[in-house]
């Protein structure tokens, strides 16, 4: 199942280019780190696109053939262009997985998706974090421990402006004393987004091995599960009426 999967990693990739501080973390992107860990845990059809490729990388033809995109933006959300993110979006409802890293929060496609700001409060101190399992049940907390820890975070500290999440799975609690709801999962349509907030450019937190576990658990539970497709409209009774 591991292997059919078909992810995308999509990222903004400016900061690596823009920043030398980034560069060092990240030499070949991001999505490079990304793509690398979920090969790491089984995913063999991986590849990734970028905010300055044609089309963001996200031509239809890639569009159609993503089961599930990762999103990793920060300081060029407002240069995506609307006609991708309407495409993004479609290919939600029709059941693509998207899971939505960090500041991504305060993408397009995830406020679309949330209909709300997504704004939270922040602080880059290089403070711990300490990520709690909160739906041990969760397929996205298959094999971690009651929680896990970054010693390096950027906080990210409620209140989150997101609608109340389908599930809830991971609460982050900071040295600083904030908390966050750092692991929501939600439906819009046929698809699961699940937003993961671990994930500021400056810090090797795509390298974690049990960052990694929880993309690799989250691609997973984010695949479309090949269920009915549901019909709309006015319709025929299936049993005789007033017999
Ligand atoms: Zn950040």
């Amino acid at each position: 199942m591991t292997e059919a999967i078909k992810v995308t990693v999509w990222n903004e990739g400016r900061h690596e280019k823009e920043h030398e501080e980034v560069a060092k973390v990240y030499p070949n992107g991001i999505h490079t780190v990304i793509a690398d860990g979920l090969k790491a845990h089984g995913f063999t059809n991986v590849r990734t696109a970028t905010l300055d490729e044609p089309e963001h990388g996200l031509t239809d033809a890639v569009l159609a053939d993503t089961d599930v995109l990762l999103w990793w933006g920060h300081m060029a959300h407002g240069d995506v262009r609307d006609e991708i993110v309407d495409k993004v979006h479609a290919r939600v409802l029709d059941g693509m997985g998207l899971i939505v890293l960090h500041s991504g929060h305060f993408s397009k496609i995830f406020k679309r998706l949330m209909g709300s700001t997504c704004n939270l409060k922040w602080r880059e101190e290089g403070e711990k974090e300490r990520v709690w399992v909160v739906e041990s049940g969760h397929p996205i907390a298959q094999g971690l421990g009651e929680y896990f820890e970054l010693e390096n975070a950027e906080m990210y500290g409620e209140r989150f402006d997101i609608p109340a999440p389908d599930t809830l799975v991971f609460v982050s609690w900071f040295e600083g004393g904030e908390v966050f709801r750092s692991g929501c999962c939600y439906h819009r349509g046929l698809g699961k987004i699940f937003y993961f907030r671990p994930g500021h450019e400056t810090y090797p937190i795509y390298y974690n091995e049990t960052v990694r576990k929880v993309l690799a658990n989250a691609v997973g539970w984010a695949a479309p599960s090949g269920g009915p497709a549901p019909q709309f409209g006015n319709v025929k009774p299936i049993e005789k009426l007033g017999a």
